[in-house]
């Protein structure tokens, strides 16, 4: 008879950077409880959730998320949540070319300064407010290309691709030598 393979069980750390306001804290509440808080709490420094999740291969990924704030004030602190992170995942909001540009400013800040196997992924959130709509797919997807990231739009607010994201991230995890 067949015997099932032991499941492997990843734990990466995770960290969310991006422009204040452009939905990260509401991505890893849709994402952790299913839910969506239009009222949520600007976040003051960082916050930290954990969700585990399991793939087709019976792989189980638990992922440690660090939520940090998008302040000016607390950019300093960023290293703090990026360093040994296995996962940045930068969001930006597509109804602001604003946060666009910001969001390639984290990317090379985790280019210079993330560790050098770190899996990097660009999120346009709000992907709801399409007639807002101020960065197009193709934008995103093309910056995306060019640095080796992994691109998709979100919307926390309707929940779309929010698993997909946390899923397609799972897959591109390098695994551990069996
Ligand atoms: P953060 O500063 O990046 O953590 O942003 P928040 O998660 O606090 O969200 C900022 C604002 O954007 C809040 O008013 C949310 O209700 C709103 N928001 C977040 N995600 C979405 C989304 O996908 N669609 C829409 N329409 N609003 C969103
Ligand atoms: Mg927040």
């Amino acid at each position: 008879s067949a015997v099932a393979p032991d499941a492997k069980n990843l734990r990466v750390k995770l960290v969310l950077l991006g422009d204040s306001g452009v939905g990260k804290s509401c991505i890893v509440l849709r994402f952790v409880r299913g839910q969506f808080d239009p009222t949520s709490k600007v976040t003051v420094g960082a916050s930290f959730l954990s969700q585990t999740i399991a793939l087709q291969d019976s792989t189980t990924v638990k992922f440690e998320i660090w939520d940090t704030a998008g302040q000016e004030r607390y950019a300093a602190l960023a290293p703090l949540y990026y360093r040994g992170a296995a996962v940045a995942v930068v969001v930006y909001d597509i109804t602001s070319v604003d946060s666009f540009t910001k969001a390639q400013y984290w990317v090379k800040e985790l280019q210079k300064h993330g560790s050098p196997d770190i899996v990097l992924a660009l999120v346009g959130n709000k992907a709801d407010l399409q007639e807002n709509r101020e960065v197009s797919v193709q934008d995103g997807l093309e910056y995306a290309e060019k640095n080796g990231m992994f691109f998709i739009e979100t919307s926390a607010k309707t929940a779309d691709n929010i698993n997909q994201l946390f899923e397609e991230i799972a897959k591109r995890l390098p695994r551990p030598l069996t």
